[in-house]
């Protein structure tokens, strides 16, 4: 599903990453990658970086880890990534619109974040989660990601949102990323947002 595609998205840019640290010399794979991931060059950089400094042992492991979690429930959300990989990363505080391109948001989710400052659910949002609530459905969501709209069609697509009439997959789901996954990351105590 949807969630499965999404997540197997940035695993592959990371592999891929990953296989040109090994395979070039750095300043050639820096320049590689950059080029290859054009929307988000920065960011790319800062992942080939990671590699390239061993900063990233045992989390890319946890990636993988993550990846076949998420493949046997073959979820249509994704779930965040690894907090230990964004906290290698300091991703979190890296730039915004980069950021949403390398995790797969919508362009037009990025820009109501990043211009309309809507970086928390508001009265917007709330206003179509009574909605939603009213036709008996619950809203899922990938931790961390706020849509432009609980309706946002793209976000969707991007195995981002969903409504469902019953999310208990995803909740086993979110408990075993949670128990094979132990982090520190105090501000990420779960993989997906559940609004109902
Ligand atoms: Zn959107």
């Amino acid at each position: 599903m949807n969630g499965t595609k999404s997540f197997r998205r940035i695993v592959s840019i990371v592999s891929e990453i990953k296989r040109l640290t090994a395979e070039l010399p750095s300043t050639e794979a820096l320049e590689k990658v950059r080029r290859a991931y054009s929307g988000f060059p920065k960011v790319a950089e800062l992942v080939a970086e990671a590699f390239i400094h061993d900063r990233l042992v045992g989390i890319y492991d946890r990636l993988l880890l993550e990846l076949l979690i998420v493949e046997r429930y073959d979820p249509p959300v994704r779930p965040a990534l690894d907090p230990e990989f964004a906290l290698a990363l300091r991703l979190y505080s890296f730039d915004d619109i980069e950021v949403g391109r390398f995790l797969g948001y919508p362009s037009c989710c990025i820009e109501s974040f990043v211009s309309d400052y809507r970086l928390f659910f508001d009265e917007e949002h709330l206003k179509e989660l009574h909605e939603i609530k009213k036709a008996g459905l619950k809203v899922v969501l990938t931790a961390g990601f706020i849509p432009c709209s609980l309706y946002c069609e793209k976000a969707m697509v991007s195995g981002l949102l969903e409504h469902l009439d019953n999310p208990s997959q995803i909740m086993l789901l979110n408990d075993e990323l949670k128990k094979m996954l132990p982090h520190s990351h105090s501000a990420y105590q779960s993989f997906y947002e559940f609004l109902s």
